[in-house]
């Protein structure tokens, strides 16, 4: 671990609960999120070109491309060195994210620890999720483009599941379990 911090992956499919654990980890930890989707939800914020070029792919519920979150998750990692440990949420989503970012993480002397896996089943989701669509405000959160998360998610982010596995990194959580059960159980896995 560089300089006795711990990285780790938050992963899970959306609504799962990455955002709140991450954010207690923040506030407990003095841990540093590498939240992708918030990077993206900015740049869409500032009108910027790359912002104007996601948009659209984002409200539908689909991956962008991935050299455009490597990109942004590459700017962000000098942030691990300032923290105590980094938390990634929403990203690696696809196979070839895991492999740059194992990548990037080795050229500056850090690794991920441990990968979290929240584990809800998709129709609890869709209950979970049905009745915050009006007030969370995220063009994405709509019964199609959520759906179309969650499709995305199965197809191209459950297939990392063995990629950490059997690096030895994969823990599993039951996302179902309440926050405080669920914070409960990352903290074992983080004192292991
Ligand atoms: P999130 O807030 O993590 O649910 O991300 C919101 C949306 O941003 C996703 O539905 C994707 O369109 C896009 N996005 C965020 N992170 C990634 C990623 N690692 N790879 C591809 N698309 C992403």
């Amino acid at each position: 671990m560089g300089g006795g911090s711990m990285n780790l992956i938050l992963f899970g499919p959306p609504a799962a609960g990455k955002g709140t654990q991450a954010k207690r980890l923040i506030e407990n930890r003095g841990m540093v999120q590498l939240s992708t989707g918030d990077m993206l939800r900015a740049a869409i914020a500032s009108g910027s070109p790359l912002g104007r070029r996601v948009e659209g792919i984002m409200a539908t519920g689909e991956l962008v491309t991935d050299d455009i979150v490597v990109g942004l998750i590459e700017e962000r990692l000098a942030d691990l060195d300032a923290h105590g440990g980094g938390i990634f949420d929403g990203f690696p989503r696809t196979l070839a994210q895991a492999e740059a970012l194992d990548a990037m993480l080795e050229r500056r002397d850090h690794r991920i620890d441990l990968v979290i896996r929240l584990m809800v089943d998709d129709e609890a989701l869709k209950a979970r999720v049905a009745g915050r669509f009006a007030e969370s405000g995220r063009p994405d959160d709509n019964p199609i483009a959520f759906e179309q998360r969650l499709v995305a998610y199965n197809r191209d982010t459950a297939p990392l599941l063995p990629y950490y596995r059997h690096q030895g990194k994969l823990v599993e959580v039951d996302g179902m379990a309440s926050v405080d059960i669920v914070a409960a159980a990352i903290d074992a896995a983080m004192a292991r």
